[in-house]
């Protein structure tokens, strides 16, 4: 299923819950600006190659549009655009004030040394940078981008608009970005979770783990459901997985994959296929990797009685449908994985006060905001007596819908 297609059908299923009509519905889901630069980069080697930059800007009723630069393979139109109205859906749950937008370039960072990444970001930034801005939109790091590239498009950005590092979050912190913000994500799912398994009368140290995914995301929530006192007993990347139903090792797991650039090989437990991560026995499934991965296909293979959705849209509507047949919980990834964004508005925040806080608070301020949705998410499954990602869709419309509804037309 295409990613614009699940996007909408979930919009689709809350605009009914919340009761809006065709016009306010069709106006949220057009996005507000779509942009697509074509960029020409001199390999080291002195050949030409071209690539296609994109970036969304779906809505912003409520602020500036925010979220994430791609650097992928099979970054494209639709998913692109798919994943900037979940940016301004992400943000309404967590109250933040912004809308959403996405973006990236089509390529295989892996292929690229470092240098060429350098100046295929710097051209990119070229190519946007009347586009975006610290009140405008503001890109932060997503799969095969992080620090160094928000470090490359601040100094690029600054070269036309004078120093601005609020153009971007997920920069290095020696050029104003936040302490606490490379584990936002991974830590936003350990709240988000501390709250689900709470009401449910259960712990972090209730429950074995299986993670999908160990980048940014995934190895984050790795150590912190760790030392949570979780058991990680499976855990994939790209190129391999391993499995340890006793637990694996995660700190040595995580030497081992910055020693080796992959899980792949790890002696403290066994290999298994990357594909078979979906379906190893644990309770709790965190899919942190790509998104459309939980199908119809998939989703009757899950042993989990619990998905946290690291990833952005890693389910499918049809597998939503099988799951809950199944009695599976999904805590949904526009409030799970809502850490990062929040984290980034914290950041963004600092770098407009020029005022830094400690890593205490922010990971304080963190939890308050995870709590606090949880019980806007929670409250409103109650009331419309649907499921959490309905919930939190219906959330997001109604605070969105309101914004919009008070600036005018
Ligand atoms: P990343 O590039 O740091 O890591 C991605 C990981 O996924 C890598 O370990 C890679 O090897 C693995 N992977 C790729 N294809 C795979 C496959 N077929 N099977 C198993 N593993 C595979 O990216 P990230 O920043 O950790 O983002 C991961 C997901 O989380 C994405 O969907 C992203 O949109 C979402 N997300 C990221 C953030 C953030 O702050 N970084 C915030 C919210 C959501």
């Amino acid at each position: 299923m295409k990613a614009t297609e699940a996007t909408n059908r979930n919009f689709a299923r809350a605009a009914r819950l919340v009761g809006i009509d065709a016009a306010t519905e069709r106006q949220l889901t057009t996005p507000f600006r779509e942009i697509k630069v074509e960029l020409t980069l001199v390999r080291d080697d002195g050949s030409i190659a071209t690539f296609t930059g994109f970036r969304v800007q779906h809505d912003n009723a409520r602020g500036p549009m925010k979220g994430g630069i791609r650097y992928h393979p099979e970054v494209e139109p639709d998913e692109v655009n798919a994943l900037a109205s979940l940016m301004t859906w992400k943000t309404a749950v967590v109250n933040l004030p912004y809308g959403g937008g996405k973006g990236g370039i089509s390529c295989d960072p892996r292929q690229l040394s470092a240098a060429e990444q350098q100046r295929l970001t710097r051209q990119f930034t070229q190519k946007i940078h009347d586009c975006i801005g610290p009140q405008v939109d503001i890109p932060a790091p997503d799969m095969g981008t992080n620090a160094q590239t928000m470090a490359w498009i601040v100094d690029e950005y600054s070269k036309f608009h004078g120093w601005s590092p609020g153009v971007v979050t997920g920069k290095p912190v020696e050029l104003g970005g936040s302490l606490g913000r490379d584990a936002a994500t991974g830590r936003g799912l350990l709240y988000a979770a501390e709250c689900a398994f709470a009401d449910a009368g259960r712990k972090i140290s209730d429950f074995t783990y299986a993670i999908q995914g160990f980048g940014n995301v995934g190895s984050w929530a790795a150590r912190l459901f760790h030392e949570a006192g979780g058991k990680i007993v499976a855990v994939s990347d790209v190129d391999g997985a391993v499995r340890n139903p006793d637990g694996l090792d995660i700190p040595a797991l995580y030497a081992w994959s910055q020693q080796h650039r992959t899980v792949k090989g790890f002696p403290g437990g066994e290999a298994m296929p990357v594909d078979a991560l979906l379906g190893t026995r644990c309770d709790v499934l965190i899919p942190a990797a790509l998104g459309g991965v939980i199908t119809k296909t998939t989703a009757p293979e899950i042993q989990a009685s619990w998905i946290l959705e690291g990833a952005n849209h890693p389910s499918d509507p049809d597998a939503d449908e099988i799951l809950a047949r199944r009695g599976i919980h999904v805590l949904p990834d526009i409030y799970a994985n809502a850490g990062g964004v929040t984290v980034s508005y914290f950041e963004w925040v600092q770098n407009i006060q020029q005022f830094y806080w400690d890593e205490a608070r922010v990971n304080d301020e963190l939890r308050r905001v995870m709590q606090q949705s949880w019980t806007a998410l929670r409250d409103t499954a109650r009331k419309h007596a649907c499921d959490l990602r309905a919930a939190a869709f219906a959330l997001a419309l109604s605070r969105v819908m309101s914004a919009t509804r008070l600036r005018g037309v």
